[in-house]
């Protein structure tokens, strides 16, 4: 009889779990696991371990929405302390643009992750996302600026008017971010020089 995949049931299990992750498909997967499986002790253990690892100990921020092992996560908390500017918050779509702006590293203020954008097609309306959260940070007296940075997207840019209309009121001047980000473009997949000139040439809404 013909088998798709491997020989046996916890193979077949592992690379079909593998190949739902994103960058990943059954051929990739299946590359992936037999890769794996000869760097036993070096590679297929370590990842083993830390994906329990992260699967247990990492949660979102109860205030941000950033992935991280303490809540709030450690940017929250650096601001409490003093070492960051807890006067700007930037929103961001996903944790993997949080990531990009930290790699850049010429960002100091705080974060809030919205889980996504706005999206007629797909039926995700503003309770789908954490816009009430963000409103309620802007009410704040500390927060002073809130910097729009979603994708230059059609449902990044949709979103950012929405969020603009809502934070009317909220005695917080909002900006957005400006050169550098093409049209159709992702923040994720910007180098550091781009996100940063992006950032520091930000407008008014
Ligand atoms: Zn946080």
């Amino acid at each position: 009889m013909y088998r798709k995949t491997a020989q046996n049931s916890e193979l077949d299990q592992l690379i079909s779990l593998l190949s739902k992750v994103p960058g990943f498909g059954p051929r990739s997967a299946r590359r992936a696991v037999l890769h794996m499986i000869k760097k036993k002790d070096a590679l297929m253990k370590p990842l083993a371990g830390s994906l329990a690892d992260v699967a247990e100990h990492v949660h979102p921020c109860t205030i941000c929405g950033n992935l991280d092992t303490s809540d709030p996560c450690h940017i929250c908390q650096s601001a409490e302390e003093g070492r960051r500017d807890n006067s700007v918050i930037c929103v961001i779509e996903d944790v993997a643009d949080l990531w990009a702006l930290e790699r850049a590293g010429s960002f100091r203020g705080l974060y809030h992750v919205l889980g996504g954008t706005l999206s007629a097609l797909d039926g995700i309306g503003p309770e789908d996302l954490s816009i009430a959260g963000l409103i309620e940070r802007a009410m704040d007296d500390k927060v002073s600026e809130v910097i729009i940075a979603t994708n230059a997207t059609v449902d990044g840019q949709t979103t950012a008017h929405y969020i603009t209309d809502r934070l009317k009121g909220c005695g917080v001047s909002v900006s957005r971010l400006a050169h550098g980000v093409p049209v159709g473009g992702e923040l994720d997949y910007l180098d550091d020089g781009t996100l940063t000139t992006a950032l520091n040439s930000r407008q008014p809404f």
